[in-house]
């Protein structure tokens, strides 16, 4: 079985509906297929520095949430990051086989950095990409499966586990990145040209999955549309449109020429209705195994430490070999 190894930040209360398409949904799916390492990634969530509480919290619904929507602690091995040290020790390995150059082009970096001025930007924000390298090679993943906004990020992780190999002898599966394309770039509903994003989207630009069916309802049909009012394809000229339509293709398994059809001459209404209630009957079942999930913490916590004792026995043998490759001396 080949290995499949993704994350998410614990960087908002709720995981939305990009995070979701983009990403989890294919976790669920590859459960069957893969050996399935997943985790909440709470070491780069401190890179915009949140509150301790405000993280303590946010990390436990994240694993709810993935819980919630279909990660199966028996088939797949879900973990929090921090709960492994040896991510922290194999990022600092690959920062320093890491040049500048390749560093400061991540755009991520210098879209997030923008908000508050590059020269004010943690560090951590700028080394982010090389620990999430970290996290990819630690596990030897062959795939794995995020949005589009991550490509770079894989394109750097494959360059620095192929330097490594070269200069190191063979220690790292160069993974694959898993992206599909009607879903890579969910956009955000008040401007569906930028991505839906947990620390940037307007409140009404955002599904939240934990969001009640009431306010899905009510952010879908004041949704951006486009002028005219047809119900058609459009990504140039009709980017909100053709948002709404990806989701509601891939929420109700319908390909986008046959909804075109369906709802030609009835306007955005009827279709705007259709999505509202597509992502209400997608989220609510989440919605509520996550708040059951949150009343027994400390069963959470349990399934939390099942996962991290499975996830910390490959940790500890990639780091064997690391430590070895690059001529770090055994304690002895
Ligand atoms: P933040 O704004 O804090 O970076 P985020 O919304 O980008 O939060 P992440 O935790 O960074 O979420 O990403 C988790 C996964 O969701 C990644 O695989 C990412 O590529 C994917 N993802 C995030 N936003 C979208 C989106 N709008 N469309 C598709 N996939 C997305
Ligand atoms: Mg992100």
């Amino acid at each position: 079985r080949p290995r499949v190894l993704s994350g998410i930040q614990p960087t908002a209360d709720s995981f939305h509906l990009g995070n979701y398409l983009g990403a989890v949904r294919q976790w669920v799916g590859m459960q069957e297929t893969h050996d399935a390492f997943y985790f909440i990634a709470d070491l780069h969530a401190l890179s915009v520095n949140p509150s301790p509480a405000e993280l303590r919290r946010r990390t436990r619904v994240s694993a709810a949430q993935l819980f919630g929507a279909g990660i199966d602690p028996e088939r797949s091995t879900l973990f929090v990051q921090s709960h492994i040290r040896q991510h922290s020790e194999l990022a600092w390995i690959l920062i320093c086989n890491t040049g500048m150059g390749e560093a400061a082009r991540m755009t991520q970096f210098k879209d997030k950095a923008a908000k508050s001025g590059e020269a004010s930007a943690g560090v951590g924000l700028f080394t982010y990409p090389i620990l999430q390298a970290a996290d990819i090679l630690m596990y030897q993943a062959d795939q794995v499966p995020v949005g589009g906004d991550q490509k770079q990020h894989l394109e750097l992780t494959r360059d620095l586990a192929q330097r490594f190999n070269n200069r190191y002898g063979e220690t790292f599966t160069v993974p694959d990145p898993y992206i599909l394309k009607e879903v890579e770039k969910i956009g955000d509903l008040q401007e569906p040209q930028a991505k839906m994003s947990k620390s940037s989207s307007s409140p009404q630009g955002i599904l939240e999955v934990l969001d009640d069916p009431a306010p899905l309802r009510k952010k879908v049909m004041r949704a951006v549309t486009d002028t005219g009012s047809e119900v058609l394809a459009d990504p140039e000229n009709k980017p909100g449109v053709t948002n709404l339509l990806r989701v509601l293709s891939v929420l109700t398994g319908t390909p986008i020429p046959e909804l075109e059809t369906r709802y030609e001459g009835q306007g955005y209404g009827a279709f705007k209705k259709d999505v509202a209630e597509a992502v209400a009957d997608t989220f609510t079942p989440i919605r509520e195994r996550t708040e059951k999930l949150m009343s027994d913490e400390t069963e959470l916590d349990r399934l939390l430490a099942v996962g991290a004792r499975r996830a910390e026995a490959i940790a500890v043998e990639t780091m064997a070999k690391v430590r070895d490759h690059i001529g770090l001396l055994p304690k002895g």
